[in-house]
C-alpha cells in the first residue's frame, strides 16, 4: 500500500461500500452489579447481549476488591516482562490454581488469549511440518499456525472424518491438530473425542482452545474436556482464556511440565512482552473461587440459555444447534446483520453484527451471547424483537 492518504482513504471506501467498515461502541457505563445495562457515549442505555461475560463476573465486587487489595500492594503494571522481573506471587499462584483447575502438572500464564495461541502453535509446529485446524478455527489458532512456518491444512467446520484424511495424507507429518472446544462464533462443540483418536493415530498433539467452554460447560465448568469425559492423557494442550466466564483478563496454556517449561523458554509471545498487571491476575484468582462456590451461575446460565431456545423456537426465530451461550442468528449478508444490529439497538438491545473475516463470506449474523446476568424478562424481550427480524431473513431465502 503506498504511503498516501488517497491509498487509505480507497481501502476504507471500499469497506464502507461492502458494508464491512467496523465501528466501535464506546461504552460510558455499566451498571451495578448484576445487570446487563450499558450506558454509550452517545446516550443510549441498551442491554448488553454481546459480551462474553457468560457468568456476570466482570462486576463481581470479589474481583474488584482483589484487584483493588493487589493493586495497593503490588501497583498498577508489572514493570518487565516474565523473564526478568515482572514475575509476582499473584501470577505464581494463579498459575498453580490453574494448573490444579484443569488437572495437569503446570499452567503458563498468558497476557491474552491469542498470545497463548501463537505461542504454543509457533513453539511446536515448524517448517515441513503440518498443522491441521477446523475450517471455522479461531483467528489466534489460525495466525499461530502461519506463524509457525507450517503447512496449514484446514478441513471442512466439524468434519472429523475429513480431518482423519488429511491427517495421513503426508504420513509423520502432520505434528498438531488444533481445534476451538466451543466454537466462538458459533457455539457448537468440536467432535473432540474423534480428534483425540486422530492425533493419537498420527501420533500428533492436539490442541483444544476452550476459551468458551472454561467455567460455562461440564458437570462442574471445567468445560468441554468434561463434557467428553477427555483427560489430560487424550488432550495434551489445553487454552483457556480468562477474559470470557472468569470476566478477568489474560490466558493460560497448561499441561505437561516439560511442555510448559518449553514454552518459557521459547514462546516469543511469552518472553517479548510486559507481564500482565498482577491485580489482573489476583482477580482472575477471585474469579476462579467465586466460579466454584457460586456454581448457581453457571446453572443459571444453561436454564436461561434453554428458556432462549424454547422461547425462539416458539416465536420462529431460527437458531442453529448450538446448545452454548453463544446463539447465532444468521442473516447471510453484511447488510442484512447491520441493519438487524441498528433495529435491536432501538428495542434497547446491543447485539452486534458478525461479519466476515470475522465469519465466511455469506454468513454475517447477529451473535447472540447469554449470561447468569440477564433477567427472564431480558430474554423474553430479546426474542420478541428478533421475531421480525428473523422472518425477514427467511423470506428473503435460505443462506448460503
Ligand atoms: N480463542 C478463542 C476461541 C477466542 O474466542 C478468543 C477471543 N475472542 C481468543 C482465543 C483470544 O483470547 P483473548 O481475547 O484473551 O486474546
Amino acid at each position: 500500500m503506498k504511503r498516501t492518504a488517497s491509498t487509505l482513504e480507497a481501502a476504507l471506501e471500499a469497506l464502507e461500500a461492502q458494508r464491512l467498515r467496523r465501528t466501535r461502541i464506546t461504552v460510558a457505563a455499566t451498571a451495578a452489579h448484576g445487570e446487563r445495562r450499558l450506558e454509550l457515549t452517545d446516550g443510549r442505555h441498551l442491554v448488553d447481549f454481546s459480551s462474553n461475560d457468560y457468568l456476570g463476573l466482570a462486576h463481581h465486587p470479589a474481583l474488584a476488591t482483589a484487584m483493588s487489595a493487589c493493586a495497593a500492594a503490588c501497583g498498577a503494571g508489572s514493570g518487565a516482562s516474565h523473564l526478568v522481573t515482572g514475575h509476582g506471587i499473584e501470577h505464581a499462584r494463579l498459575e498453580e490454581e490453574l494448573a490444579a483447575f484443569t488437572h495437569r502438572e503446570r499452567a503458563l500464564l498468558f497476557s491474552t488469549g491469542y498470545m497463548a495461541n501463537l505461542a504454543v502453535i509457533a513453539t511446536l509446529a515448524g517448517r515441513g511440518e503440518r498443522v491441521l485446524l477446523d475450517r471455522l478455527c479461531h483467528a489466534s489458532l489460525i495466525d499461530g499456525a502461519r506463524l509457525s512456518g507450517a503447512t496449514l491444512s484446514r478441513y471442512p467446520h466439524g468434519d472429523a472424518g475429513a480431518a482423519a484424511r488429511l491427517a495421513v495424507v503426508d504420513p509423520g507429518h502432520t505434528v498438531m491438530v488444533v481445534t476451538d472446544g466451543v466454537f466462538s462464533m458459533d457455539g457448537d462443540l468440536a467432535p473432540l473425542p474423534e480428534l483425540c483418536r486422530i492425533a493419537h493415530a498420527a501420533d500428533a498433539w492436539l490442541l483444544v482452545d476452550d476459551a468458551h467452554g472454561l467455567g460455562v460447560i461440564g458437570a462442574s465448568g471445567a468445560g468441554a474436556l468434561e463434557h467428553f469425559g477427555l483427560t489430560s492423557e487424550e488432550v495434551p494442550i489445553l487454552v483457556g482464556t480468562l477474559g470470557k466466564a472468569f470476566g478477568s483478563c489474560g490466558a493460560f496454556v497448561a499441561g505437561a511440565a516439560q511442555l510448559i517449561e518449553l514454552l518459557i523458554q521459547r514462546a516469543r509471545s511469552y518472553i517479548y512482552t510486559t507481564a500482565l498487571p498482577q491485580p489482573v491476575a489476583a482477580a482472575s484468582r477471585a474469579a476462579l473461587a467465586v466460579a466454584r462456590t457460586e456454581g448457581w451461575r453457571r446453572e443459571r446460565l444453561g436454564a436461561l440459555t434453554r428458556r432462549f431456545r424454547a422461547r425462539a423456537a416458539q416465536a420462529g426465530v431460527t437458531l442453529g444447534l448450538s446448545q452454548t451461550p453463544i446463539q447465532p442468528v444468521m442473516l447471510g449478508s453484511p447488510g442484512a446483520a447491520l441493519d438487524a444490529q441498528r433495529e435491536l439497538a432501538e428495542a434497547g438491545f446491543l447485539v452486534v453484527a458478525i461479519r466476515p473475516p470475522t465469519v465466511p463470506a455469506g454468513s454475517a449474523r447477529l451473535r447472540v451471547t447469554l449470561s447468569a446476568a440477564h433477567t427472564e424478562g431480558q430474554i423474553d424481550e430479546l426474542v420478541a424483537a428478533l421475531a421480525p427480524i428473523s422472518e425477514r431473513a427467511r423470506r428473503a431465502g435460505p443462506i448460503e
